[in-house]
């Protein structure tokens, strides 16, 4: 594929900017400056550098966030900044969208692509795949309220009961659920349904991804799709 083109499907502008940013030596490829926009590279594990950041050529965008606290994943936030703005523009420009959504208020694992499918693949309840969720409580967690999640509590919006995969107090005040769907504020409506409150939330895991420990809050990374459906 020529440089030009490979600059423009990797989110860095219209063609015209993708070819200039060539033209003006920006970019280098295997440690070299590569001065003509038409020149042409296999993309297969390519890695290329714009303005001295690495990156690597992907087909569909996959990356995961370590989201803080204080970010709405909504396009339109309304109170405080998008989790978009965390994320450098080439994958902005890209379009790649949340992978459901975490409340302002929760921390923890975000994936974000621009590949429908995969996002559908993702989020639909028909698919379970589960997400781990770590809740700090208001009260201290009794095993009643450990044996109702697993038992399946009634929403307000919806007759049939949901259930946690897994539900487990890991300490006095603390709770890690496992969920298969992805329902609007569903751990914390679940937990008040069960009678505690959740006072804060993280997600820890999505599918057999883990949030890595030296991923700081605010950061990101790139994810292999295979990464996330491992073991499954
Ligand atoms: N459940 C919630 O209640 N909030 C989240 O952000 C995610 C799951």
């Amino acid at each position: 594929m020529k440089l030009e083109q490979i600059l423009f499907t990797q989110g860095f502008g219209t063609r015209r900017v993708c070819a200039g940013l060539v033209d003006c030596g920006a970019v280098r490829v295997g440690g070299q400056v590569v001065d003509d926009p038409s020149a042409d590279f296999d993309t297969a594990g390519l890695v290329f550098e714009v303005d001295g950041r690495e990156w690597p050529f992907r087909q569909p965008a996959l990356v995961m966030l370590h989201k803080p606290a204080g970010y709405e994943c909504s396009q339109k936030p309304r109170h405080h900044p998008s989790v978009m703005s965390l994320l450098p523009p080439p994958l902005r420009t890209r379009g790649v969208q949340p992978v459901g959504r975490l409340d302002e208020d929760t921390t923890g694992l975000l994936l974000f692509t621009d590949d429908g499918k995969l996002i559908h693949r993702l989020t639909s309840p028909k698919h379970h795949v589960p997400k781990v969720y770590e809740a700090t409580t208001r009260h201290p967690v009794e095993e009643a309220v450990v044996q109702r999640l697993l038992a399946g509590v009634v929403l307000d919006d919806d007759p049939e009961p949901v259930r946690a995969l897994q539900a487990e107090c890991t300490g006095p005040n603390a709770l890690r659920l496992v969920l298969a769907e992805g329902k609007y504020h569903q751990v914390k409506r679940m937990v008040a349904a069960a009678g505690n409150r959740v006072e804060a939330l993280h997600r820890s895991a999505f599918g057999a991804l883990t949030l890595p420990a030296d991923l700081a809050p605010g950061r990101w990374c790139w994810v292999e799709p295979e990464a996330i459906f491992a073991g499954a």
